[in-house]
């Protein structure tokens, strides 16, 4: 299935819920899930009662949707995640957390994962002291990212920035503004992560 270019807020629409996946807009109050927008499509807004895998099935697609995976790649992580010691579920999202896209948004050099992808494609990031363009690469504890010492670079990662500082950086990621510099303290636990999926649901779907 190739890369879904419609309208992202459909997707938030679908799954009921805010994915954050268009900035500092989903922070405003005309995002269409706060302000009660239906679920897309003609049956949008009937009520229907979920079976146990249309349940398992909905957490699945919020969770790759939030992390802008194709099914695939997602699938991919979660083998690796299962191969791996520990709760299946926790492993995954800290894995998910762990891409370099989703640093570069927690960090706030850009406004979404989207974004931060693109951010990350065309070359605005180094990971220690290094250009690093493939927004899957994993980071470790210990790893830094900095923006490249470019005025164009620098410019773009501004802006969010400053939004990202006021709502709060993640506790796993520390940010130096002046260096445009962030580090990854730790690997993240759930509760730092705070899912708002149930990544049980995940796994189970998965493991059938
Ligand atoms: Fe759109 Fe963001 Fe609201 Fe989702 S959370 S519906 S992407 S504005």
């Amino acid at each position: 299935m190739g890369r879904y270019t419609g309208p992202v807020c459909r997707m938030c629409r679908r799954e009921g819920m805010q994915l954050f996946l268009k900035g500092d807009r989903c922070f405003m109050a005309k995002c269409p899930v706060q302000t009660g927008r239906p679920p897309p499509g003609v049956h949008g807004q009937r009520r229907r009662k979920l079976s146990d895998y249309g349940a398992q099935l909905r957490e699945k697609q919020r969770l790759r949707r939030m992390y802008g995976m194709q099914e695939g790649q997602f699938h991919f992580f979660f083998d690796k995640a299962l191969a791996r010691r520990g709760v299946t579920g926790e492993v995954l999202l800290q894995m998910l957390e762990m891409r370099l896209d989703s640093i570069v948004h927690r960090l706030g050099f850009a406004s979404s994962r989207a974004a931060a992808r693109q951010f990350v494609r065309h070359g605005h990031v180094c990971v220690n002291g290094r250009k690093a363009t493939i927004p899957s690469m994993r980071l470790k504890a210990g790893d830094a990212v900095q923006v490249r010492e470019r005025e164009n670079s620098r410019a773009l990662a501004q802006p969010g920035m400053e939004s990202a500082e006021a709502r709060g950086i993640a506790p796993w990621l520390a940010l130096d503004k002046t260096a445009f510099r962030g580090e990854v303290l730790h690997l993240p636990t759930r509760d730092e992560i705070a899912p708002i999926v149930n990544e049980q649901r995940v796994v189970e779907l998965y493991s059938k």
